[in-house]
């Protein structure tokens, strides 16, 4: 056996017989975190060897062998964990070949503990022999240690004083029980902690952190509290139990023991399973549950060493439970759902980062720099895209540090420095404008809504012209103004614009998207033209006299309010006509509590027209927005309306893919877009498209939201320096 810059070669003589069940025995009995993209055999001589034996790797290092992202404990290290005969029992650093970090503990490569934050720690005679050992399951774990020669806990207060508590974790625990907030160093970066069931803790905690209402992530003690307290599925479950553990998204219990203030308004909590020893041993006998949610202030990075977590946490964090092995990457909990009865990602980082997405065709080296929010970067090499960790949104200074750290790590990984970059075409992208400052031999920028469906055809391989339909927030069109209602005639390369919902305005700009009555007022301001002001009024929409004027004034003007096709601001505004709220705390809110109201199933579905010119199509909902308010009037619930609302879109999303199936003799249709979070809608369009014989493809590996722009971007560049 011999370690070679394409792979691992094998030679094994025997019966024909029993060399085929050895290759399908290498493909399925592998080790947990082992994967073999492709296995290809040819027949030798007969040598008559009869020894195992590994050859030394071939010069220049071992090519293809890539840094894997962090995994968590195995069910080995479990079990030695709490056996007190084990001489690692209760060591909440032990790891082994199948689990622990990796990803968050490098600091260059080739993956080698003197490349890791383990370097510091000289391993101690035992361990020494376990890493040296091939039989054994730790031989060549980087991240080897014991109670003897590893990291330790220590628990610090507020200040940053240690205190001088034996058992660290066991005052965390005592403290979490009084309700204490806890900053607790993982494998990606901190987490904020607070009992789960103690509303005045989550309360502080959200007060503190200048998060009121956005939902919480909570870690739970094992399957069955996940189970007790969401409807978990088989697929919710496998998702949970992976070795990835990300944060999973079911269906809320209508009675939990859970406090109220963990997720309020919204249909579903963001659960997850312990992952690191130090969580099963935290979760061990007093919680059922603990809030876990990264440590950070609103819009900035999560914290990694402790110096910046005692600083950025300062009046958040009560308490920080640290440790002395450095994380060298940050790297956020990955969230994951189950829709339309598949695994779906809404975050792809911890556990999946930086694990190159392997695509069916070879494109040129391109670096690809992402959107403005839910940021990652892509580097694409052959058929390969290295995707960062989430980076988040660009719009704090620490966000765009994070960034440019997040660059350095990629290009390390990707072993590459492409000179041709990719980018979004908004021009005041922070991404956008850091293109332009880098040293490149070409720039090409990509429409938003493009990389959007791209990225899901790149998943999927598939080529040639498809039925895009990008239903978005919003997006910069090669028009100037804001798309995020989308139906493209794409390929990887290019695309046209076939359609799109008809436009309306956003008055007030960004401030339309945390006040959603403004945007119900210019979708009923549409509707009803001079007579707006009384409909607004009867739904009591504006919440001021004077800003009746205002608001008109700007919309006449068309001062500060750009035009847009986005079908997220109309999720947005029909949440406001609703009354569901005015105003949100966090983006999507509103389309979240919307979701959660499209409670009462109705066979009604509200009006919309659809329009067409020689060379578009418009998608009309005034007709919705007119029928939902006279239903309202007519004293209609609204449980009744939001599910009719989520009803109605993939009927319309239909009849567009109809008349564009017509004129134009195409039969795949590819979703994309941050409205496909939302399951309810997912679901309904994937069955009507299904139904009418579409072939539809819709992600699985990358989320749907601007978590897959990066990798769009890059391919649709990649295509295009083929061309
Ligand atoms: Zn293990
Ligand atoms: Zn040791
Ligand atoms: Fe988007």
């Amino acid at each position: 056996m011999q370690n070679r810059l394409d792979g691992v070669v094998v030679e094994v003589e025997g019966a024909a017989e029993s060399l085929t069940s050895f290759i399908s025995g290498v493909k399925a009995e592998l080790p947990p975190l082992a994967d073999v993209s492709e296995i290809s055999s040819t027949e030798l001589e007969i040598r008559k060897d009869t020894a195992f034996q590994i050859i030394e790797s071939e010069a220049g290092g071992l090519g293809k062998v890539f840094i894997t992202p962090d995994i968590a404990t195995c069910g080995e290290c479990f079990k030695e964990l709490f056996d007190p005969g084990d001489r690692r029992f209760r060591y909440p650093f032990i790891n082994c070949t199948n689990c622990g970090p990796r990803l968050t503990i490098i600091q260059d490569i080739p993956y080698d503990r003197i490349n890791t934050s383990m370097s510091c720690f000289p391993m101690c005679s035992l361990c020494r022999k376990e890493y040296e050992n091939p039989a054994d399951r730790r031989f060549h774990a980087e991240p080897n240690a014991c109670p003897a020669c590893g990291p330790v806990l220590s628990l610090l207060d507020e200040t940053g004083s240690p205190l001088p508590d034996k058992d660290p974790l066991r005052k965390v625990i005592t403290l979490l029980l009084e309700g204490y907030v806890v900053a607790i160093k993982g494998l990606g970066g901190f987490h904020l902690a607070v009992d789960a069931a103690n509303d005045e803790a989550i309360k502080r905690l959200r007060s503190r952190k200048f998060r009121e209402e956005k939902p919480l992530a909570i870690m739970v003690k094992d399957i069955d509290v996940a189970t007790r307290i969401s409807r978990i599925g088989k697929d919710e479950e496998a998702l949970l139990l992976s070795p990835q553990r990300p944060i999973v998204l079911a269906r809320k219990r209508e009675k939990d023991a859970l406090s109220s203030a963990v997720a309020p308004g919204v249909s579903d909590l963001g659960i997850m399973l312990p992952y690191t020893p130090l969580h099963h041993m935290l979760l061990e006998k007093h919680f059922q549950a603990l809030i876990m949610t990264s440590a950070n202030q609103v819009d900035e990075p999560i914290c990694v060493t402790n110096s910046e977590a005692i600083k950025r946490l300062k009046g958040i964090a009560d308490y920080f439970l640290v440790h002395n092995r450095d994380i060298l990457v940050r790297c956020d909990d990955s969230i994951a759902t189950v829709s339309a009865g598949r695994k779906r990602m809404l975050r792809r980082s911890r556990g999946f980062a930086p694990k190159p997405i392997a695509l069916k065709k070879f494109y040129p080296e391109i670096l690809a720099l992402g959107p403005q929010m839910k940021t990652t970067l892509c580097i694409l090499k052959g058929n390969l895209a290295f995707l960062s960790p989430h980076i988040g949104d660009m719009e704090t200074p620490e966000a765009r540090d994070f960034y440019q750290e997040s660059l350095i790590l990629i290009q390390k990984i990707a072993e590459c420095k492409p000179a041709v970059i990719a980018c979004d075409l908004h021009p005041a992208y922070y991404t956008t404008k850091f293109a332009e400052e880098l040293a490149s031999s070409r720039i090409i920028r990509v429409q938003h809504h493009h990389a959007h469906i791209v990225s899901a055809m790149a998943e999927h391989g598939i080529e040639g012209e498809v039925i895009g339909m990008a239903m978005d927030g919003t997006g910069y069109g090669t028009d100037g103004t804001v798309w995020g209602g989308e139906f493209l005639i794409a390929d990887e390369a290019t695309f046209t614009r076939i359609g799109h919902i008809k436009t309306y305005l956003l008055p007030g700009g960004e401030k339309a998207i945390r006040e959603p009555w403004r945007i119900a007022v210019s979708l009923i301001k549409e509707a009803y033209g001079r007579n707006w002001p009384g409909v607004a009024e009867e739904l009591n929409i504006v919440s001021q006299k004077s800003y009746y004027e205002m608001i008109d004034r700007i919309m006449t003007q068309k001062f500060n309010s750009p035009v847009t096709s986005s079908l997220g601001r109309i999720f947005d505004g029909v949440a406001a006509i609703l009354g569901i709220r005015h105003k949100v705390t966090f983006e999507g809110q509103a389309a979240m509590e919307l979701e959660a109201m499209a409670k009462s199933k109705t066979d009604t579905l509200l009006p919309f027209d659809i329009g067409e010119t020689d060379d578009m199509y418009l998608l009309n909902f005034l007709p919705m927005i007119r029928k939902i308010i006279d239903e309202l009037r007519a004293g209609r619930s609204k449980a009744e309306i939001a599910y009719a609302f989520h009803m109605t879109l993939p009927v319309a999303f239909l009849s567009m893919a109809d008349a564009i199936r017509k004129r134009r003799g195409l039969n795949r249709v590819v979703l994309s877009g941050g409205c496909f979070q939302n399951r309810i809608l997912t679901e309904a369009t994937i069955a009507e498209l299904d139904k009418a014989g579409f072939e539809v493809f819709f992600h699985e590996v990358l989320p749907t939201n601007d978590g897959c722009i990066a990798l769009g971007q890059a391919v649709c560049a990649g295509a295009q320096v083929k061309l």
